[in-house]
């Protein structure tokens, strides 16, 4: 039983598992076994043999004479070591009472078994008080001494089992009280179940458990190179007469293993496993090889490749070879490419194509890639058909196309790209290298028909391109003396013919004529050679004079009647206005005026031609020149989209576009233009700047300079308590001076609100938003008045609300507004109140309490809020004190418990009423902040009457850092507090 587990395995009998522990065995000693024996005429130890005439060590007792018997014999100390049941097995011999002549009654039959437990060696005396009786053992069988002394030995066996013990060891003692016995043997044991392999898994010795019924659970543990199975981790149960019972689950050989017998093999060259749940190895997939052995997986030879996708068990495989047949059609600057799969596709079935752009200059060698402007149809990549279109090249550029067929271990391979290529040049395309989003050029005009020849005019008519792309707003006529390249004239027609005047008599000239569309210029269509008829000697040529001269005295008169028509204008409407020249405009001619002095808002609707407003205030941009990229929100009138705009000769920058839904009526397009030719007044870098607008093409957009953070509302909502109070009053120091800029011009903008600031990347706030009537339909927080007429109620000021009197004092109120919200970080204002009631509390004298942050000394910001118009400060003085603020950043700290005039809360029946929370933690659940409940208690705020009369010093005593935080717990204890003083009925005077 102590042969470790491989020669057990290979050794040991069966019944081996079963051999118990011996921790005393009296047989097994040949010197003497020293017991304890008292009194000493008592046990006596004596030598013997055994029934195999083996020396052995016995005790033996014989006093049957002598009545009141009580002889001791006690053991050496047994350690017990891991032992829960301990087994005592006793050999003796016991001497029959009638065979002993002339013994009296005190002769007996029996013994005592007893056993005292400690935990080391106790000495050589002995107290029976401390023992134990474990029973009392009595003779299957007694002997009788034959007269002749031969000895009929009758030898008993008694087992008792004692456990669980506590102690380390224990002695064991035998009482005898007037017996004749000999001890012939003790043996003192305890079981095991033996160390085990069982389904791979090695089972440790382990002790049975204390009770003859219990099972001990042992965990297994694999062989080397096993895994457990998953979920089926190896167990077995330990019996109480040491036998494994009841296998659970198993371990099975790793990757690259196999089992043989209890172990785990590795897998032969050749061969691979590639997963525990495989029995066998197997052979090498095709163009694969291990040398190793126990390979979980074969290596691909040079060339092939597996992907990542790739099961082990597949042949490696390699990339395709290059399509084949490509052929090419070029349309413009459209190219279309179609091709036949490859002749090897590797071996695998998930070939795809992709093309890679690449434009070359005229040296062949020089060339870039085509970049993200190239659009791909149906993609650039992952092409599972055998062709492509590609749009948006260049004109009159080269390029090299190259398609290649790749497969799932092409971009595991270095050797050499496969591809079929073509080299190609675009034709003409729109007018310039950026690349048009929306509109295609028209394509060429080529259909040309020689109406009528003259002596010195010439009559022509053609088709509409194939491809007009858009509109076609007018053709344009060139035409030059065949051998006089240089001088090129141009004439323009908006229908499909044209009379070219003033030629000169048999003349040989090159007509070519293109179309315009929204898109620009398409591509001249080919040259058309005509000669003019003979000089006749009668022609006069006074009726036909030089274009040249007809136009220029078209323009003077166009001129003289135009700058009557401005004078006119500026003069019939009092207004000292400046005007942007149209700089595409080739119809309409506009003159720069540009006054001294201060400039003066123009109200676009006093025009009774809208566009003549729009085009005064706003550049016409080039759709082309325009290109949208996503959508960022949706506008009254239309989506609004970010984008870039690059202008000829100028960088390209970042745009908002503000576009126009198709389907509009004439007056939402007036509508929708209107805020451009507002906002095109307007130069300021507090104010939104407008880079122009396209009205000649659709869609019609206004496009707007881009700015990053969106509106101000939703920004600080977004970044809750994340700004120093400067960064915040800076911010308010922006909006103030835009609308400084603003009143100076003379412009009252109405629906000054933190939703219509707009926050660019550096945190600069711009006001936005300018309308007329518009403003008021597209605002969602405008509601219709009792005196007629939409009006954000909470932004608005009284006098404005009730007789709809707007002016700068009314913008300065809700820049006031605007303060509470930028300090309370978008809080709404007067949170849950009804407009109706807001109207109510304001015409009573009640204000918004100033969040505890507010930069504006209480007093000046009821200065903001203050009821006559008159009272209120100008813009001006607002720049003017926050600029201050930000020079002495010390007088930006007060909080609003040092305000020295009291102000009074707004009450509202339908604000949620604090006071019916019950406790401090309901509170801070219902403003969001319930991660202070600890910090309240430990603190021992237990009641919300204790709360609310905490100042903000107190709230950062409990450790509350952060400030947006602080404010919100402050502004929602001011409210509380105010709550209960209506209730107590102390309202404070404002
Ligand atoms: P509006 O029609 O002006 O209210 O614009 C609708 C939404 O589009 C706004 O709330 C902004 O989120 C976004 N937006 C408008 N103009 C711009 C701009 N210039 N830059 C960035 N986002 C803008």
């Amino acid at each position: 039983h102590i042969c470790n587990l491989t020669t057990c395995l290979l050794f040991c009998s069966p019944l081996a598992f079963l051999s118990p522990v011996i921790l005393l065995d009296s047989k097994a000693q040949q010197t003497e076994l020293e017991w304890i024996s008292y009194p000493p005429n008592g046990w006596e130890e004596i030598s013997g043999l055994d029934e195999n005439y083996t020396p052995i060590r016995t005790y033996q007792v014989c006093q049957v004479m002598e009545p009141n018997q009580n002889n001791w014999l006690r053991t050496n100390w047994i350690e017990k070591g891991d032992a829960q049941r301990i087994f005592i097995e006793l050999k003796f011999t016991l001497r029959d009472c009638n065979s002993l002549p002339g013994v009296v009654g005190s002769c007996k039959e029996t013994f005592n078994l007893y056993y005292q437990e400690t935990d080391s060696e106790v000495g050589r005396s002995l107290r029976e008080t401390q023992y134990v009786k474990i029973d009392t053992i009595a003779a299957d069988e007694s002997f009788t001494q034959g007269d002749l002394g031969e000895r009929k030995m009758k030898l008993n066996t008694e087992l008792r089992i004692i456990g669980p013990l506590s102690r380390r060891g224990f002695y064991l003692a035998f009482q005898d009280v007037g017996a004749c016995i000999a001890l012939v043997s003790v043996k003192v044991y305890y079981k095991k179940c033996w160390s085990i392999i069982e389904n791979l898994a090695t089972f440790p010795d382990t002790v049975t458990g204390s009770e003859f019924s219990s099972l001990v659970e042992v965990e297994g543990i694999c062989v080397n190179d096993a895994e457990e199975e998953t979920d089926n981790s190896p167990k077995m149960h330990c019996s109480a007469e040491g036998e494994w019972l009841v296998p659970i689950g198993k371990c099975i050989c790793k990757a690259g293993f196999h089992q043989k017998g209890d172990a785990c093999e590795p897998c032969g060259r050749g061969f691979y496993k590639s997963s525990s749940q495989d029995l066998q190895c197997s052979r090498c997939p095709a163009h694969s090889f291990t040398d190793r052995e126990g390979s979980w997986r074969c290596d691909c030879e040079d060339g092939y490749y597996r992907a990542l996708s790739d099961p082990p068990s597949v042949a490696c495989t390699r990339p395709p070879s290059a399509p084949q047949n490509l052929v090419y059609n070029i349309n413009q600057t459209t190219v279309s490419l179609e091709w036949n799969p490859p002749a090897d596709t590797g071996g695998r079935n998930d070939v795809t194509y992709r093309v890679i752009c690449r434009r070359c200059s005229w040296e062949p060698e020089e060339c870039v890639p085509c970049g993200p402007n190239v659009g791909y149809s149906p993609a650039q990549s992952g092409l599972v058909d055998t062709y492509v279109g590609i749009t948006d090249l260049l004109a009159h550029a080269n390029y090299t196309l190259e398609v290649e067929a790749v497969n799932g271990v092409s971009d595991l391979s270095r050797t050499q790209r496969l591809f079929a290529a073509v080299s190609i040049a675009t034709g003409q395309a729109g007018r310039s290298g950026y690349s048009c989003l929306y509109i295609w050029a028209p394509s060429q005009v080529s259909d040309v028909i020689k109406e009528k020849i003259q002596q010195r005019s010439v009559q022509l008519s053609w088709q509409e391109p194939h491809h007009p792309n858009g509109v076609i707003k007018e053709y344009e006529i060139k035409y030059y003396e065949k051998d006089q390249k240089d001088k090129v004239s141009t004439v323009r027609s908006r229908s499909t013919t044209a009379t070219v005047n003033n030629l000169k008599p048999s003349t040989s000239y090159v007509f070519q004529i293109r179309a315009f569309t929204d898109a620009g210029f398409g591509t001249y269509g080919p040259r058309v050679e005509i000669t003019t008829k003979e000089e006749n000697a009668a022609t006069v040529v006074s009726s036909e004079q030089n274009p040249v001269i007809i136009i220029a005295v078209v323009a003077v008169a166009g001129t003289i009647i135009l700058v009557f028509m401005v004078f006119g204008f500026i003069i019939g409407r009092r207004h000292c206005g400046y005007s942007k020249a149209d700089q595409e405009g080739d119809e309409e001619l506009y003159f720069q005026f540009k006054f001294p002095g201060t400039k003066t808002y123009i109200d676009p609707e006093t025009y009774e031609d809208p566009n003549r407003a729009i085009h005064q205030f706003a550049k016409e941009l080039d759709a082309s020149c325009i290109k949208i990229e996503r959508v960022i929100g949706a506008g009254e009138f239309g989506e609004v989209c970010s984008g870039r705009l690059k202008l000829p000769g100028k960088r390209d920058v970042a745009v908002a576009i503000k576009t126009l839904k198709v389907g509009y009526t004439e007056k939402q397009r007036r509508d929708f233009l209107c805020e451009a030719s507002i906002m095109g007044q307007f130069d300021h870098p507090n104010v939104v700047h407008l880079e122009g607008v396209v009205t000649r093409g659709k869609p019609v957009m206004i496009v707007i300079e881009y700015m990053e953070n969106g509106s101000l509302d939703a920004f600080l909502r977004k970044h809750d308590g994340q700004f120093t109070v400067i960064q915040l009053v800076g911010m308010l120091r922006g909006i103030a001076a835009g609308m400084r800029y603003l009143s100076e011009m003379g412009y009252v903008h109405r629906d000054l609100a933190a939703r219509n600031i707009l926050v660019n990347s550096n945190l600069v706030c711009k006001v936005s938003d300018f309308g007329l009537s518009r403003v008021m339909d597209d605002d969602p927080e405008a509601v219709y008045t009792t005196t007629g007429g939409k009006i954000p109620v909470r932004w608005t000021a009284p006098e404005a609300i009730q007789y709809r009197k707007f002016t700068s004092a009314s913008d300065v109120w809700s820049y006031g507004i605007v303060m509470w919200e930028v300090m309370s970080y978008g809080e709404r204002p007067y949170w849950d109140m009804s407009n109706q009631d807001v109207i109510k509390a304001i015409e009573e004298g009640y204000r918004l309490p100033a969040p505890w942050t507010a930069p504006w000394p209480a007093p000046a910001h009821v200065g903001l809020l203050a009821e006559g118009p008159g009272e209120r400060p100008k813009f001006e003085q607002i720049v003017g004190v926050l600029d201050k603020m930000i020079r002495n950043p010390n007088t930006l700290k007060t909080p609003v418990g040092t305000c020295t005039r009291p102000i009074s809360p707004l009450l509202d029946q339908n604000a949620p009423d604090f006071t019916a929370f019950r406790t401090v933690g309901e509170w801070l659940e219902a403003i969001k902040m319930e991660r202070y409940r600890d910090n309240f208690t430990a603190a021992g705020y237990s009641s919300l009457e204790s709360v609310a009369r905490m100042s903000i010093d107190d709230i950062m005593r409990l450790g509350i850092t952060l400030v947006g935080h602080q404010k919100k717990i402050m502004s929602s204890i001011q409210t509380t507090r105010a709550q209960m003083l209506h209730l107590h009925g102390t309202g404070v005077q404002v």
